[in-house]
């Protein structure tokens, strides 16, 4: 079956916000973990349908946090002072949060891969926040997310669909 993600997306990313929100508010009261094991899978599932190079949008759309630790690792890879990599690639965002400077991010390469993919900001590892059994404890992320990353909205479809009433 082919599965037209991009398109389901953009077409009901907006509509569906409202019925989104109370199903995350549903869900605030029923966290368990089996929860997070189900959506585990699920997203295993969705990752196999989207493909993250055909997408992008996280690396075209959200500057993300940058760490010391990260910092670290990013500078010893590409062989730069860390001066100078803050004042070539680093911000504040409006949070105080320090961030890579520009969308889409200067790492993003034309073909969609990740020019630091091996040592890139662990912000940009966990992203979306679905796994690991750390879905429940990003709901209010997700609501956001539902803009930005197609697997996040089809995720939240698919326990839209599935959680008991
Ligand atoms: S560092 Fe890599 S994974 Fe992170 S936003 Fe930039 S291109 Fe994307
Ligand atoms: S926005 Fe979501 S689906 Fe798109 S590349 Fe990022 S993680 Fe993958």
């Amino acid at each position: 079956m082919i599965i037209n993600w991009k398109e389901d997306w953009l077409q009901q990313k907006g509509t569906k916000q409202k019925s989104i929100k109370k199903l995350i508010n549903r869900i605030k009261k029923q966290r368990t973990k089996r929860l997070d094991e189900w959506v585990n899978q699920l997203h295993s599932n969705t990752f196999k349908e989207i493909d993250c190079l055909e997408c992008a949008n996280c690396c075209t759309t959200i500057p993300p946090i940058v760490n010391e630790t990260d910092v670290r690792r990013i500078t010893r890879h590409l062989g730069l002072p860390i001066a100078t990599f803050r004042e070539k690639y680093l911000t504040k965002d409006e949070d105080g949060d320090q961030v890579i400077n520009a969308s889409p991010c200067p790492f993003l390469l034309t073909d969609n891969r990740c020019d630091i993919y091996e040592v890139r900001p662990k912000a940009c590892r966990k992203y979306p926040h679905t796994d690991n059994f750390e879905f429940t404890k990003n709901l209010d992320l997700h609501l956001i997310n539902i803009q930005y990353c197609p697997a996040v909205f089809r995720i939240l479809l698919k326990v839209e669909n599935g959680l008991p009433k």
